[in-house]
């Protein structure tokens, strides 16, 4: 389509619009049920939009919103048992852990550079491995689907840069023993990154709510650093990732002068140059008001509702779980159809499901209300 000559008047604009975005799904309608995203808080869209012209790639233009950065990664760094851990609010967890490995490979300085992870790990590490020239050795998964770490051990070489654990894995929210992995890295002195994309902001709220968590964050010495994301259980409008390092001097390993910035010259350890201040601060203003207690309440109704779904499937002769879920994130599956078949006649009749070889995952956010269970659960009995 070429662009008009003349500019269309913001009603014809807006009417054109309206039609496109009738095609999307929408969080309200609850039939999103297979997204790691939700519906931003409200309070955070409207801090987004009142700050979207701060520009974090010319902080010295605006060392207040560098700030407010600051103190959200501390904020974060405190769930994660480090509040003075360093880092970037990014736009996801693909840049959080590109920025991992791009930190890991340079620190590390070896001439064929090779990272660790398990099968279980998130696509964007191949995406890192390719854009970084790593090779990435992925290590199968044991019967409850965390990672084999003796076989982690044994493929420890001298080009082995990192070691990757998972904190709530894409397809099951599966925690690898971080703890194991963690001793690894120190024994060998390698690099130990953990992906807790999707569980950061959930591990550490079932903890305080009394479930059964293990160690997975920067209180275990060997974990270097963290990929959190605020836009996922964080409830922060899109783009909004995190990655926070244990120590400021891995950041030197990325980091290069600018100098030609009109806010003075500055050392850039983003991989990005002009970004978003606006989800910096939209984070900073999320964590202020949800305060650790909103996000107990947050995560406390998602488990109620993924154990709705968790009781029933067990009930039911044609479904069965993968496993018992961690987080609210379920993987399940038909005696009868295929995931595939299975994901294609929920999405006839208006469900969002993503599928896997083995099962069908559902991810019970924020935006899920009882009532779009029980009409899906209904669904899903009738069609399996
Ligand atoms: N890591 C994990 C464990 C994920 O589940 C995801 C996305 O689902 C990512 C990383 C990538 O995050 P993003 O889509 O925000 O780049």
């Amino acid at each position: 389509m070429a662009m008009n000559y003349e500019g269309l008047s913001k009603e014809n604009v807006l009417r054109l619009l309206k039609e496109y975005l009738k095609e999307d799904f929408t969080y309200s309608s609850g039939r999103i049920l297979g997204s790691m995203c939700t519906s931003p808080h409200s309070f955070a869209k409207r801090i987004f939009i009142k700050t979207i012209d701060k520009n974090l790639g010319d902080a010295g233009l605006f060392p207040g919103t560098m700030r407010l950065e600051q103190e959200a990664i501390a904020m974060i760094g405190s769930l994660l048992s480090k509040p003075d851990a360093s880092g970037y609010i990014v736009s996801g967890g693909t840049e959080a852990n590109l920025m991992a490995m791009w930190v890991a490979r340079n620190l590390a300085k070896k001439d064929r550079p090779e990272v660790i992870v398990p099968e279980s790990a998130h696509f964007s590490f191949d995406k890192a491995a390719n854009l970084l020239g790593i090779k990435l050795v992925k290590i199968g998964l044991d019967e409850n689907f965390q990672v084999k770490t003796k076989a982690v051990k044994e493929a420890i070489n001298r080009n082995t840069v990192a070691i990757v654990g998972i904190a709530g894995s894409t397809e099951l929210g599966i925690v690898d023993p971080i703890s194991e992995l963690s001793e690894i890295a120190l024994n060998n002195g390698i690099y130990l990154h953990v992906d807790a994309s999707f569980g950061g902001f959930v591990l550490p709220f079932l903890r305080d709510l009394g479930y059964n968590v293990p160690e997975f964050d920067f209180s275990l010495k060997g974990v270097c650093s963290i990929t959190i994301d605020s836009h996922k259980m964080g409830l922060a409008p899109i783009p909004a990732g995190g990655i926070l390092f244990r120590d400021k001097e891995y950041i030197k390993s990325v980091s290069i002068k600018v100098p030609y910035l009109s806010g003075g010259e500055m050392t850039q350890g983003t991989i990005l140059g002009t970004r978003s201040g606006a989800s910096a601060v939209a984070v900073w203003a999320l964590l202020k008001h949800m305060g650790r207690e909103g996000y107990q309440r947050v995560v406390k109704r998602c488990m109620n509702l993924t154990n709705m779904i968790v009781e029933r499937v067990k009930k039911s002769k044609k479904l069965y779980l993968i496993t018992n879920p961690i987080m609210n994130i379920v993987g399940l599956s038909s005696n009868s159809l295929k995931p595939k078949r299975l994901a294609d006649g929920l999405r006839r009749r208006g469900w969002a499901v993503s599928s896997t070889q083995t099962h069908i995952r559902l991810v019970i956010m924020p935006h899920i209300k009882r009532k779009h269970i029980i009409e899906f659960l209904s669904d899903l009995e009738e069609l399996s």
